[in-house]
């Protein structure tokens, strides 16, 4: 696997790879990252992995300096995976001193993790603008766990980049249903184990679909009760959106993503579940 640390690198790169598929992330590699590795090897023969820890997604209070970062134990991941390149910027090279421009995500990005986290999706877009223009991948993949950045990004491409397919992939999950996350990294055992209500108030929301319920005030009144039933566990908010536009539903609809963020001791989690459509469908 070839390490390449600067925009040159990946261009002289990419300039004789032919068919390539990028998978973006910010390390601390899980198998979550692997599945995306992996479909990104099998759909195009060759996959670069990113990995940077993006400073203008973080807000001054959040955890871009305490964000794990262990570059070893990803590459050994990488290589495992079949991965043909990994591209390791420092911020300097994917922010050269004194450029300041910014990419508007659009109204996609408004709701929910934009709400909660003013000027993430800017960084999240402009980011991922630079790396398509860095890279030119043929096909992006982006994983279901973060449905709105999922979305962002579909938007982004089809709007800015048409020539390059962007595809969801579903959310890798430990055993017992909790997401994988390297923000799981920040919780102690006690807390790993509440975090778990995040996934059974999604199950709770997805067994009342399946019996027919489609009012969306029920499916996130179950999951808040759920939720709730864990005082250690503070919700932030929990969403019945429609998938395509993330605009929360107001009345029965064929079709839901039932989202939650939560904090649980240091972390902040987010987890959520389509319901009526497969991430497939979404493009
Ligand atoms: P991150 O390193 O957290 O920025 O994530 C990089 C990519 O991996 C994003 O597209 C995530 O949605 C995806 N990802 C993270 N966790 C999972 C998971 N548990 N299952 C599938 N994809 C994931």
């Amino acid at each position: 696997m070839k390490i390449l640390r600067t925009v040159a690198e990946v261009r002289a790169w990419r300039a004789i790879a032919g068919r390539v598929g990028l998978v973006p992330t910010m390390g601390a590699l899980h198998p979550g990252h692997r599945s995306l590795v992996e479909r990104a090897v099998r759909d195009t023969g060759t996959a670069i992995a990113s990995i940077f820890v993006n400073p203008t997604q973080f807000a001054p209070n959040e955890d871009f300096s305490a964000y794990p970062r262990r570059e070893e134990a990803d590459f050994a991941l990488l290589e495992r995976a079949n991965a043909a390149a990994a591209f390791v910027p420092s911020v300097e090279e994917m922010y050269p001193p004194g450029e300041t421009t910014r990419v508007d995500p659009g109204p996609i990005a408004a709701p929910l993790e934009g709400a909660a986290r003013p000027g993430h999706f800017v960084g999240v877009a402009t980011v991922v603008a630079k790396l398509f223009e860095i890279v030119d991948p043929n096909v992006a993949y982006f994983g279901q766990k973060d449905f709105q950045q999922l979305r962002v990004v579909q938007a982004m491409a089809r709007e800015r980049y048409p020539r390059i397919k962007v595809v969801g992939c579903p959310i890798v999950r430990e055993l017992d249903g909790l997401a994988m996350s390297s923000r799981n990294a920040y919780l102690t055992i006690d807390e790993r184990h509440d975090a778990l209500v995040l996934s059974h108030g999604l199950r709770a929301a997805q067994e009342l679909w399946q019996n027919g319920e489609r009012d969306p005030e029920r499916l996130r009144g179950e999951v808040r009760e759920v939720v709730g039933s864990v005082p250690r566990v503070s919700l932030e908010y929990v969403s019945a959106a429609d998938p395509v536009t993330l605009t929360e539903l107001r009345a029965p609809a064929p079709r839901a993503v039932v989202s939650i963020a939560a904090r649980v001791g240091k972390a902040r989690l987010i987890d959520n579940e389509l319901l009526g459509v497969e991430i497939s469908e979404l493009s």
